[in-house]
């Protein structure tokens, strides 16, 4: 009788494992038409400067609105794209659309805010990212300082020789980098300072414990003070309470980023944010003399 049992369990995980293979190869022929026809959307978050008040930059998130399931959020399709390879076409989709719309709130003075698009690692694999990036800016028309790429820590720590050089690279372009997630990739601190590295990203899942674990706590506020003798800017991620943006205030986080500032939203709906700074904000040459 166990057996029998045994067998009936084993066919239902076969048939399970059966469908979840078929749902791979639908989503992924879905996945490369999904392109063609367009079904793809970016939201943008805001990031806020805690002493300002100003955005200083806003990140593109991608969304898959599917016709059958509706909107679909990254990570139901990024490590889909990313073993098929299909996320180098993606990546190349998001840094138009993002660089072009941030273009277009320039053009439209709505406000010269950084956009910031997350980069894959499996991206990198190709040799031509940093011409790909150029090509896309030279394209759009925007300029270096206007784009931020985000990497997280754990992807920063593959590959190290190679990812330094191209992010020196980027940097010395103008662009800023960013390291997403952080905390959750055991970097060392003599490691982290050989990277080109503007700012860290305090992974949110630090920021959800910091109100009730002291560990947590302890957490944030060594990285705020590392992040700040490396001089690097610092980013709270997944704020969502006004006491959480109290006790960073008090650590003395630089910005922050969550649904207590707002959700990912539509391209027209996150100049809302913008302040009069983002409007008049003119990136031009500091060499230049000031206007008598
Ligand atoms: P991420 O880059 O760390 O982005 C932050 C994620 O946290 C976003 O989820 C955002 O909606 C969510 N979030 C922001 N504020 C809060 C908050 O206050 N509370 C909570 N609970 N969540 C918050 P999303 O959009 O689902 O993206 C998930 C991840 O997918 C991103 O994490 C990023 O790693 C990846 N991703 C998104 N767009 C792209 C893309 O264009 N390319 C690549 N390679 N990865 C992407
Ligand atoms: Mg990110
Ligand atoms: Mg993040
Ligand atoms: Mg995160």
């Amino acid at each position: 009788h166990a057996k029998a049992c045994g067998k009936n369990v084993y066919k239902m995980f076969d048939r399970k494992m059966n469908e979840h293979a078929t749902e791979r190869v639908t989503l992924l022929s879905d996945l490369r038409l999904a392109l063609e026809r367009d079904e793809f959307v970016l939201h943008y978050q805001p990031k806020v400067d805690l002493l300002t008040g100003n955005v200083t930059s806003v990140e593109a998130l991608v969304r898959w609105m599917h016709p059958r399931l509706g909107m679909l959020a990254p990570d139901k399709f990024i490590r889909l794209s990313e073993e098929s390879g299909f996320i180098v076409e993606l990546t190349d989709w998001v840094l138009r659309t993002a660089c072009s719309q941030a273009k277009k709130w320039q053009e439209q003075n709505l406000g010269s805010v950084r956009v910031a698009v997350n980069l894959s690692p499996y991206h990198f694999q190709r040799q031509d990212v940093k011409e790909a990036i150029l090509s896309v800016l030279e394209a759009t028309g925007l300029e270096p300082a206007l784009l931020e790429i985000e990497i997280t820590e754990s992807a920063l720590m593959q590959n190290d020789e190679y990812t330094c050089a191209l992010f020196r690279e980027l940097r010395e372009l103008g662009m800023t980098i960013s390291v997403d997630d952080f905390g959750t990739g055991y970097s060392s601190l003599s490691y982290l300072h050989r990277f080109p590295i503007n700012t860290l990203k305090i992974d949110r899942t630090f920021i959800l414990n910091m109100m009730k674990s002291t560990e947590d706590q302890a957490i944030v506020t060594a990285i705020i003070a590392m992040a700040k003798s490396l001089n690097m800017q610092i980013v709270a991620e997944g704020v969502e309470t006004v006491d959480q943006l109290e006790k960073l205030k008090d650590q003395g986080c630089h910005e922050i980023q969550g649904f207590l500032v707002s959700r990912p939203v539509a391209a027209d709906a996150v100049t809302e944010f913008f302040t009069p700074e983002n409007h008049l904000h003119q990136h031009t040459d500091p060499a230049q003399p000031e206007p008598p």
